[in-house]
């Protein structure tokens, strides 16, 4: 469903009553519609600031060159030169007077970000600090972020932060790429762990990021999944496409646009794990990738909800998703160097009325894939959530307006978000180069006041 406040300002009969009743206009938001380019950061200007002793300068400073950027000391910038992406290596910050260093260097700077700039900042891990004031001083960033991301958000500004761990320093490439560039459009206000325990993939493509590997989407008939299969497929990907067989038509209809496999099965089934383990075998003998996208709501509160409400969201938002884990992994049927990825929620972030069933489910998988990428680091197979907020899809375009506009608009970038934007946070974690992320889990959500 359109902006309604977008396209109010874009109207010219309607623009100048916005514009004097003062209505906020949302930034349009810059969004990819290809897959990633083998120069993302060409013709955008990059300044990599260093607070303390950065410990990342030259991974850092390789990458925005290798990507194109034409990177500039703060000092050279022209009189009215604007900043795309803003790069803060704050990995060597330790004492609070490191703080002080980073507001002289960040202030002057700070309104000459370009709209849609991105920022992100990269701390030291806080469990690696050598004391508690450098572990408290390394999260202290990300309270300044998550303002920062607040202050900028109106302009279309994304503010992220990465914690790296020693080991990780070069891993940074893909996690640049999308947190700097198009891709990672509406998160924002995010703190993301990249680490060096997951065995990185020998060598990765330099486009067609995913071709070769063979990805399982659920769900994917319509909403979050289908634009996840066709996000997989723009990089290459095989795709398989799983929804309930009274969505067949609808599956049938979207994998013939996006060219993926249908696969009419109800995740629920009792002998849907072994079904599906089978039919990987047979037709490609391993995967690579899988997404567990299916997911329902049955709303009531807790005094009010029916056993039959409460048991069919476990079934489906966990219950299943464990079984077909447990099949696939137990047969080896997930590859070396494979990719999980969970759909969970901002509910199972914060909790939401009426959705004692669904919360549960959504944060169960946070608590989830933290473990279970830690078991499978080994194999280098990674496990993270992405959990979404207010995303425009049927089931939004259904809710009463004002609910609807106050989901839409309680964000820092004042709009919700659209399927695409889930779709390139999942593929993003299930690149090759995403191999630093394992236990995460990342919202999108245009940095959603709630739960935050
Ligand atoms: P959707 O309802 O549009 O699509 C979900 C798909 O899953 C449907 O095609 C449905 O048929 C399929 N499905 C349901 N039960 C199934 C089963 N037993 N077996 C196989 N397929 C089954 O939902 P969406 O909005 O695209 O959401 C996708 C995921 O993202 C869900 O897990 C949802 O909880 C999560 N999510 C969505 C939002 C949002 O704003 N849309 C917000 C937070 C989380």
């Amino acid at each position: 469903m359109p902006d309604l406040l977008q396209q109010l300002h874009s109207n010219p009969l309607s623009g100048w009553l916005a514009r004097s009743l003062g209505l906020p206009n949302p930034v349009t938001l810059a969004r990819e519609d290809g897959p990633y380019a083998a120069r993302p950061f060409a013709g955008k200007t990059a300044l990599l600031v260093i607070p303390g002793d950065g410990m990342l300068e030259q991974p850092l400073a390789e990458i925005l060159e290798r990507g194109g950027a034409n990177r500039h000391a703060p000092d050279d910038l022209a009189g009215d030169e604007r900043i795309d992406i803003l790069v803060v290596d704050a990995s060597g910050i330790r004492s609070p007077a490191d703080y002080t260093t980073l507001h002289g260097q960040l202030h002057p700077l700070a309104r000459r970000i370009a709209r849609n700039g991105r920022v992100l900042l990269l701390a030291p891990l806080p469990e690696e600090a050598a004391d508690p004031v450098g572990a408290g001083v390394a999260r202290g960033l990300e309270g300044f972020g998550r303002s920062l991301g607040k202050e900028l958000g109106a302009k279309g500004i994304t503010v992220n932060l990465a914690y790296v761990a020693r080991d990780a320093g070069n891993r940074l490439e893909m996690p640049l790429r999308f947190f700097c560039g198009p891709q990672g459009a509406y998160v924002s206000g995010q703190a993301i762990t990249i680490r060096g325990s997951v065995q990185a993939p020998e060598a990765t493509p330099e486009k067609q990021l995913l071709a070769g590997k063979v990805a399982l989407v659920t769900g994917a008939a319509r909403g979050i999944g289908l634009a996840t299969a066709q996000r997989l497929r723009q990089e290459g990907a095989t795709v398989v496409c799983v929804d309930v067989p009274g969505a067949s038509a609808e599956l049938e209809r979207s994998c013939e646009q996006t060219g993926a496999t249908p696969l009419a099965m109800d995740i629920t089934a009792e002998n849907a794990p072994e079904e599906l383990a089978a039919f990987i075998q047979g037709e490609f003998g391993g995967l690579d990738i899988l997404v567990h996208n299916a997911g329902i709501t049955r709303d009531k509160t807790l005094g009010k909800m029916p056993a039959e409400y409460w048991q069919q969201v476990i079934d489906v938002n966990l219950e299943a998703i464990i079984a077909i884990d447990r099949a696939l992994l137990d047969a080896g049927l997930v590859r070396d160097n494979g990719r999980l990825v969970y759909l969970s929620s901002m509910s199972g972030i914060a909790g939401n009325f009426g959705q004692t069933n669904y919360a549960t489910t959504k944060a169960a998988l946070i608590g989830y894939v933290r473990a279970l990428g830690q078991v499978l680091a080994d194999r280098g197979i990674c496990a993270n959530a992405v959990a979404p907020g207010f995303i425009e899809t049927a089931m939004t375009d259904r809710m009463p307006f004002f609910t609807r506009e106050a989901g839409r608009r309680l964000n820092s970038l004042k709009q919700g978000g659209q399927p695409r934007d889930v779709a390139e946070l999942v593929c993003f974690l299930s690149l090759p180069g995403a191999c630093g992320l394992t236990g995460n889990t990342i919202r999108v959500c245009g940095q959603g006041l709630i739960g935050a």
